[in-house]
Formats: structure tokens, sequence, C-alpha cells
């Protein structure tokens, strides 16, 4: 079955998660005219950058720790996953070094269970202050849904995404066209995603076969 050519005439931008795979698979997609993939860990990413075409664009989705942005602010196309503002002030400093803005999504829990990474909606709407990073561009939201077979949980998680999503844009991105997308939905619950309003779909397993 070839999810991919599917996947790819969705309503939302296709990521393809190519972690672990090797770089005959992504340039198996790149020879179609695929460009976004998406890796979690910064030294698989930074080889596969080295190795491959300078136009892919990179998506960083795994939790990226501060002493490696480094690595990967002058090139990533996207973080989709800052999670602490921590992380944000690490990142406005090495895109400046960079000389360049960098775009990222804010990854908010949405989860039922305890998840170790993401921001609490209501510290994102007390504590964060755009202005304060002139070398990030702030695009939108990322969340991952408990994993689980109940579809209603799954789609309250992303209902709630959106929501959140569209408060924290009233509140401190009004009239910023670019504070426009939402990550949210893998190869087991994209429909779902789809259905509830997301812009990007991280898909990995689907597209190229289970990881062991
Ligand atoms: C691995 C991963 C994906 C893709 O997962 P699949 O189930 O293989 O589609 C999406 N998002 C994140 C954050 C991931 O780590």
């Amino acid at each position: 079955m070839d999810y991919f050519n599917e996947l790819r005439n969705k309503d939302a931008t296709l990521v393809a998660v190519s972690k672990t795979k090797p770089a005959e698979d992504i340039m198996r997609l790149y020879d179609q005219g695929h460009r976004d993939f998406g890796e979690n860990r910064v030294g698989e990413l930074v080889e596969k950058h080295q190795a491959l075409p300078k136009d892919i664009h990179w998506h960083f989705i795994g939790h990226l720790q501060s002493k490696k942005t480094k690595e990967i602010a002058e090139f990533i196309h996207l973080i989709h996953s800052v999670d602490s503002f921590k992380l944000l002030k690490i990142i406005n400093k090495e895109a400046s070094k960079n000389n360049r803005t960098i775009d990222v999504l804010l990854q908010i829990k949405i989860a039922k269970e305890a998840s170790k990474y993401g921001f609490t909606f209501d510290e994102l709407i007390s504590d964060l202050q755009p202005g304060k990073y002139e070398n990030i561009r702030f695009r939108g939201v990322m969340g991952m849904a408990t994993f689980t077979d109940d579809k209603d949980q799954i789609r309250n998680e992303f209902k709630n995404l959106v929501l959140y999503n569209n408060e924290i844009k009233a509140t401190h991105f009004r009239n910023q066209e670019s504070f426009n997308q939402i990550s949210m939905g893998m190869s087991g619950d994209y429909e779902i995603a789809l259905e509830e309003g997301a812009t990007m779909l991280r898909i990995g397993s689907l597209i190229f076969g289970s990881r062991d």
C-alpha cells in the first residue's frame, strides 16, 4: 500500500518522520519531490543533513537538549518540540549567532498519561513573552495524544490543542499571520487529527515501515 502518495495529498503538510531510517529511504521520497522530513535525535539529524541534498526541510520533533541546539541552529527548518522557556532562550541565542530567525512550535501537554515534555497551557498563557526572542518566529503549536485505542479520548485531546492554539494566538500573537500551524497526528491517529484541524502531520511508520 502506498500511504505516501495518499498522505501527501491531504490538506496538511506531511512531515515524513525518517528517524532510524537510512538515507536511501529518504531519497526515494526526495526523488518524488518530497522535501519535509522529521528527525528526533540531533546526532542522526546532523549526519543526514551533511549527507543529503541541502534543499531538504529538516523538522526537529524530539526533545531537544539545550546544549545540542547549536549543532542544528544553522540549518533547522522548524523545531516542533520546544518545551521550556530555557530552551527558547538558547534557540534565540543560537539563531542570533547564525544570523537567522528560527521557526518554532510550542509543544503543549495534551495527553492524559504523565508525559515528561511540553509546556502546560497555563504556563504559556501566564509566562510566555514572545517579544523577548528576537530571532525566533513562533509558528504555532504541537501536541501528542495519549497512546490509546480510545478514539474519543484522542479526539478530545486534539480538540484541546486546537482550543489552546486559538487562545494563545488571541492573547499573544494577535494579527500575526505566521502563527498558523498545528502539528498533530502520527501514523495511528492522523485521520482524527485532520478532522480536528491539523495543518502538519508527522508520520513515520505508515510511510517507511515499522522501526525496530
Ligand atoms: C516517531 C514520532 C512520530 C512518528 O511516529 P509514527 O507512529 O511512526 O508515525 C511523530 N511524532 C513524534 C514526536 C515522534 O517521535
